[in-house]
């Protein structure tokens, strides 16, 4: 009796012992990478901002959502916290911009100080890039492809009436935006624009 209980506290501690083992062997051999998106790793770059306007654009960042977040590290987009110098330098018109490089379809994102909410600056421009990052077929961004233009006609009125004006890139920035700040409005103005962009981001 003595023998066979010891047999089965050995095997225990075997299967224990090769269950660790093979635990670790799964976390350190690459077959599987935990990378944990959630943690509060910088998403933005300070190029020649003020300190305290760099660390506002980092906390806006830092307030996305996550499957935003992970895109923007994907996809390799930059946010950098700037002046409006550097807005208009790289062809903006002085409150933020985001340029593209179609080649390998980089996209940097420059947020400026010159409009008082950051949070709507980072989540329009950030929309920008989400135009880029959701689409499957790059170069061409969502706002470019027809299943998508035709969700975004219905949110024409609404965007005219903010605006008064309307093309795809805007609306679909703009949208994402709504999505964050106003989701309530959004629905209401443009339900099926609200719906595409609660399927896609979450
Ligand atoms: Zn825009």
């Amino acid at each position: 009796m003595m023998i066979i209980k010891n047999f089965i506290k050995n095997r225990k501690r075997k299967a224990i012992v090769m269950m660790l083992s093979f635990l670790f062997l799964i976390c350190f051999s690459g077959l599987f990478s935990f990378h944990c998106y959630c943690k509060n790793e910088p998403l933005t770059v300070n190029i020649d901002a003020q300190t305290d306007f760099a660390a506002k654009v980092e906390q806006c960042a830092q307030l996305l959502p996550k499957t935003t977040k992970k895109a923007i590290r994907n996809r390799n987009i930059t946010i950098y916290a700037c002046s409006s110098q550097k807005v208009m330098q790289m062809g903006g018109k002085g409150v933020a911009c985001t340029v593209t490089n179609h080649k390998d379809g980089h996209a940097e994102i420059y947020i400026s100080n010159a409009y008082e909410d950051t949070y709507e600056v980072v989540r329009h421009e950030v929309g920008h890039g989400m135009d880029q990052a959701l689409s499957p077929s790059w170069p061409q961004v969502c706002s470019d492809r027809p299943g998508w233009r035709s969700v975004l006609d219905t949110a024409k009125d609404m965007e005219m009436e903010r605006f008064g004006s309307f093309s795809y890139i805007e609306a679909f920035a703009d949208c994402y935006n709504l999505y964050l700040s106003e989701p309530e409005y959004l629905m209401q103005k443009a339900p099926l624009m609200y719906t595409m962009l609660d399927i896609v981001l979450n």
